[in-house]
Order: C-alpha cells, then structure tokens, then sequence
C-alpha cells in the first residue's frame, strides 16, 4: 500500500484546510484567482486511483461494522477526490470566471455573483427580466467550461470501475438515487393544488403577476418580500437568530470557535455557506445579508445550523468522523434550525411578529416551492448523468423545472444548477428527516422546544457525533421510523392553513 492509514488521515485533514480556506476565500469574494487545483496536486495522493482502489477493497472485506464504516467513508472520499482531481484545472477556471464574470446593462457593469440580488431588489418587472436575460446569457458563456467539467467528472467515474456517474455516485455514498426518486416525486403530484393555490395568491398580491405569465425572475422577486422587511429587520438578525440558541442553553458562537463573515463584497457568492478550516475548531459562517426579510433570515440561521453542528463534533474523534460521513446529516440540523421561520412562537417571541400568519404561509410556500424544486432536480439529474449534457438535457430541465416550480423555467442554467454527486438528494434526505426530528422535538421538549433549555443537551449530543452516523441509522436511534413525506407534508399543510 502506498499510504498507511494514519498518514491517509493525516494528510486528509491538512488537504480538506486548506480546500477550505481557498474555497472560502474565492466564494467570500476576499480573492479573485482560485488556486484550488495547486492544491489537489500538493495531495495528488488523495487523487490517486490505486489508493482509493485499496481503501474500496478494505471496506468491502472489513469484517467489523465499525472500521466497515470509516473505511467506507475514507473511501467514498477517495472516490470523490479523484473524481474531482481530474477536472482540477477546469474547476479552477470556472471558479475564477464566475467571481471575474460581469453582465453590462444599460452601459453598467455589474458583477454576474451580484445579478441575483440586483433582480430581487428590482421591483420594475422590465428592468428584471432585462436584468435576467443578461445573467442568463453571462450563465451560459460558461456552460462550456462545466460540459467539460461534467464530462471529465463521467470519465473518472468509469475508469474507476462503475458502470457510469450515477452508479459511482450510488455506490460511494450507500444512497439509493432510485428509491429515493421514488419517495419524493409523489410530493409533486400531492402538493400540486396546495402549492397552485398559495402561489397564485402571492404572486397577484405582491408581484402583480399572474402565474401563467410568471417567469423565474419574478419569483426570486417574490421571495425577496420586501413587505416582510420592517417585521424582519436586519438590525434584529443576531438577536432573534441567536436568542433561541442561547435559551436552549447553547453558545451561539461555541465559545469563539464560530466565526460570522457577513461583510458586503461585490463578488461574494449569493449563495450563503460555512467554511470549516479546522472541525470543530475553526467554523467561519458566511453570508451576503440584503437589508433584512425572510430570506436573509433564513439564511442565516441555516448556516448557523450548519456551523453549530460542526463546531461541536467530538474534537477527539477519528477525522472519518469529523470531516466525513453522510452530508444529510449536517442538512437536517441547518433545516431544523432555518425552520424556526415556520414556528409561531419563535417568529412573536423572538422576532417581534405580533401578527405572525402572513409570514408563516410564506415560509410555508418558500419552503415548498424548494422541496418541489429539488424533487424535480433530483428526476432531472438523473437524466442528465444518463445522457450526457446537451440539447436534450437542457430540455429536460427547463421542463421538469417549469413543471414543478408553475413557472416558466430557463433552460440556460441547467449545468449551473447541478451540484455534483448529487447533492440535491442530500437536501431531499435531509428535510423528510428533519421534519420527523422536528416532531419529536415538539413531543419530548414542548410545541417551543427552542425555548426549553432542555432540548439544547439533547442537540449537543447529536451534533457531538458529527455524521458519523447515516440518517437510517439515527432515525432509527431516536426512534422515528422509517422515511416518510408525510410528516414533511402536514407540517407545510398545517403552516399554510
Ligand atoms: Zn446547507
């Protein structure tokens, strides 16, 4: 074996650091070139077919359940990692494109990562969808570089010895794509009336538009909901954010190991996320605040889910367990937490709502619109790896899309919107779960359960384990039984009534 295990681990730990801080400072906008593929090839090792082939053996032949499992871990890091190395010098070049890309509007420039914002805060429906077509067009000049990358990403999958992307996917992370296909597209055909109704309301009411001429821009418009910005201020955030966690009897900054980065850059990404240089020492939660409202709200107590959870791993568990394993369960505890949105009592409590029915039905809906999207992304995806990218696929996208989300879709961003290995069925996993915890929370710790400050124990000993556990293996722990979308379901019903 070219590695011992224990160097392995070593090295692991010193790559995933340094990813870390690259990746955050080029997606917090603090630099403008990413130098990610320097350091893959630093830890070409990790990248290496022969030794992610060995570490596969081993987990396969490993005769006890425990070592089985970090070694199934390790391996589908392994996996991913080459996967990964062999489109280094692309993801680079995509990284840096995107922070340097910029759409020009009316003789302005304007960066392509600050488009989306400049669409949610534009009220004149003219000026968005020209502001779209720009972002739209400025999307597909890179749709080259990502066909690239996907097809690399489909090649190392084979010469690794799957019979395709999809089947490497499925194999590394022990989920079944199919069955979970299964289980969530019935929520499109179940919430189909539900969502029609509410979204035809929202979008009369406050964008003016009828669903049928209802393009994308418009929703993000809509889910902007500046209505909502003087109950949600953003001068309130921390506090109505960090109030139930304190309550609960936990430190919203775990003692100095979070770290928030909420600065406003031009190029920082959109996309709000969580660095973890050192797990669980050092946890950088980052996020590109608008001025308040829902959205802003929601974002950040998802990341400060995210960032709770990591910053109170075992420090002295194996790093398997502290940097690896099933992301569905870091997805579930930042759900559990950008879910207070939905709780009556936290939004008077905490926020001050004193009228809080027309910001829950809007959270209900966001949170919909969401499931729906990724139930479709998740039927689209898997096309996608089947075919191959082209014409067919972006087709595909812009009508599963369309279908799902009731409003008409473009096609342009449908390499965009892929995250690879299929994350989107992270995301699925992670809210049937979630919403099961979140009723076992209601039944053990009270309808407030984030006031009582006998739920923050219970919280700190789940996220202690890190995600050394699958979700099966913890629903089953807690006693919640198997995956179900009918508690997802009559949560949102419920919230919507
Ligand atoms: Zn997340």
């Amino acid at each position: 074996m070219a590695l011992s295990i224990q160097q392995l681990r070593e090295d692991l730990e010193s790559f995933a650091e340094a990813l870390s801080r690259e990746e955050y400072l080029t997606r917090a906008g603090l630099k403008e070139e990413s130098g990610a593929a320097a350091i893959r090839e630093r830890y070409a090792l990790l990248g290496s077919r022969a030794v992610f082939e060995e570490i596969w053996a081993a987990a396969q032949a490993a005769p006890e359940a425990e070592g089985a499992r970090r070694l199934a871990a390790l391996a589908e890091f392994l996996g991913t990692t080459c996967v990964e190395y062999q489109a280094r010098a692309a993801n680079d070049q995509l990284a840096t494109s995107e922070a340097n890309q910029s759409l020009t509007l009316d003789g302005e420039r304007l960066p392509l990562r600050s488009a989306e914002s400049r669409i949610r805060n534009e009220p004149d429906r003219s000026r968005r969808a020209a502001l779209e077509a720009a972002r739209l067009c400025a999307v597909a000049e890179l749709n080259d570089l990502r066909q690239e990358i996907l097809e690399a990403h489909h090649r190392e999958a084979v010469r690794l010895g799957f019979p395709g992307y999809t089947a490497c996917c499925q194999a590394l992370s022990g989920i079944d794509l199919a069955a979970l296909r299964g289980l969530t597209q019935p929520i499109l055909a179940r919430s189909q009336d539900m969502y029609a109704d509410v979204l035809t309301w929202h979008l009369r009411r406050w964008v003016g538009v009828p669903p049928r001429e209802a393009r994308r821009h418009d929703l993000a418009r809509l889910f902007r909901a500046p209505e909502f910005d003087r109950s949600l201020p953003a001068s309130r955030l921390r506090e109505a954010t960090e109030g139930p966690v304190r309550r609960m009897g936990i430190d919203p900054r775990a003692g100095g190991r979070i770290r928030v980065d909420d600065a406003a850059r031009p190029r920082k990404t959109p996309r709000a996320f969580v660095a973890t240089p050192r797990v669980p020492d050092e946890v950088i939660l980052v996020v590109r605040p608008e001025g308040g409202g829902p959205d802003d709200y929601a974002a950040f107590l998802h990341e400060l889910g995210h960032a709770l959870h990591f910053a109170h791993i075992e420090g002295g568990a194996a790093v398997e367990d502290r940097r690896l394993g099933d992301a569905s369960v870091t997805e579930s505890y930042a759900f559990l937490l950008d879910g207070l949105l939905r709780e009556r009592g936290w939004l008077k409590r905490f926020a001050g709502v004193s009228q809080p029915r027309d910001i829950l039905r809007f959270a209900a809906l966001h949170k919909l619109w969401l499931l729906r999207r990724y139930a479709a992304k998740l039927d689209y995806e898997l096309l996608l790896h089947a075919e191959g990218p082209g014409a067919r696929a972006a087709e595909a996208y812009r009508e599963l899309l369309s279908r799902a989300t009731l409003v008409e879709w473009p096609a342009e961003p449908y390499l965009a919107d892929v995250d690879p290995f299929f994350y989107a069925a992270r995301y699925l996993r992670a809210w049937i779960f979630e919403a099961r915890l979140r009723d076992l929370l209601r039944e053990r710790f009270d309808e407030e359960w984030y006031r009582n400050d006998r739920t923050g124990p219970f919280l700190l000993a789940l996220w202690h384990q890190g995600q050394r556990h699958r979700l099966e293996d913890l629903a089953r722990e807690l006693g919640i039984g198997d995956p179900s979308i009918e508690p997802l379901l009559k949560q949102i019903a419920d919230d919507l009534a």
